[in-house]
């Protein structure tokens, strides 16, 4: 695999990081999770570049404390990786980290902030079967101590807590409540409801990531004239949902069967369906009011 690192191609074989990076050793990074859909035979089209982008900038300013990094310099690094390992579907991931030796905890930036764009060959992990969730007994992070809004590589602990917890129980995905109770998020996804014909998902203040995704199934409802109700949630309006799902890049948009045991539906439901099926469209280029969501991108061979 070809890397991008600040500003230049390299092999991964040839990337070097210090022992003592801080981001090794305390999870001082942040990160974005994109994908490219191939649209036609050698075009890829990149998903929400822009607002990837956009949100890569914020977090490294939540971790840096001002802005170091610039939209349209990832934009052209997540471009040119894809250009320069040839494919037109992938999972892409650029990664600000620091990548000197400065042991200490203050002064980020003279530990040498750098940013790497990765690919992967990663097809969505979920299946797209109503899968079963667990509700973790880990909770969320509240984001008074660690934004959770930012997309922070240490944010990621409490994720992969909550995810072997609910594997070795025998579940495929765990949910993850915040501190009061409330339904947060799932270890890499956003979480939605369906009750009486209405979508319903947590704000932004239930100390979760406001996802791209989350906010494309929001537009893309609109657009089919269902209505969305940002709203807290709690396990009870999950038991009584007639459908749940969840969204992210890399799970894309998932229906939930059953939760903790308790059957939701069988099935995977109307409204879910009508969303999957509209966004399958719409990330390979087929829905003209959304094109705009998608960058074209030509790989020569
Ligand atoms: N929540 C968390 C904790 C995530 O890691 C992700 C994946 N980035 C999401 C939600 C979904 O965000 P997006 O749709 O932007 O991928």
């Amino acid at each position: 695999m070809l890397i991008w690192l600040n500003g230049k191609i390299i092999d991964e074989k040839d990337f070097y990081i210090s022992p003592l990076s801080p981001t090794l050793h305390y999870g001082t990074g942040v990160f974005e999770g994109i994908r490219a859909y191939e649209q036609r035979k050698n075009v890829a089209g990149i998903f929400r570049l822009k607002e990837h982008a956009k949100r890569l900038v914020y977090s490294s300013k939540i971790l840096v404390g001002k802005k170091v990094l610039e939209e349209k310099e990832i934009e052209k690094a997540v471009i040119e990786t894809l250009k320069a390992n040839k494919v037109t579907e992938a999972y892409i991931r650029p990664l600000f980290f620091l990548s000197g030796g400065q042991i200490g905890l203050e002064n980020i930036e003279k530990s040498k902030p750098s940013l790497l764009v990765a690919v992967v060959n990663y097809p969505p992990f979920l299946d797209k079967k109503p899968i079963k969730v667990k509700i973790s007994s880990y909770r969320k992070i509240p984001s008074i101590c660690q934004p959770q809004n930012a997309k922070l590589s240490a944010n990621y602990v409490n994720s992969i807590l909550a995810t072997r917890e609910a594997k070795e129980a025998g579940y495929d995905e765990a949910l993850l409540l915040n501190i009061h109770g409330k339904i947060s998020e799932g270890a890499g996804e956003n979480i939605f409801l369906v009750k009486d014909e209405i979508i319903y998902t947590p704000p932004v203040s239930e100390d979760l990531l406001e996802g791209i995704t989350r906010n494309s199934v929001i537009k893309i409802a609109d657009y089919l004239g269902i209505k969305v109700i940002e709203k807290p949630l709690s396990i009870a309006d999950l038991f009584n949902a007639d459908e749940l799902f969840f969204t992210g890049t890399a799970a894309e948009i998932v229906p939930i069967g059953n939760v903790n045991g308790f059957v939701i539906s069988e099935k995977i439901g109307k409204i879910t369906k009508k969303i999957m099926e509209t966004f399958d469209k719409i990330k390979r280029g087929k829905i003209k009011d959304f094109s705009h969501w998608i960058t074209e991108v030509e790989i020569s061979h």
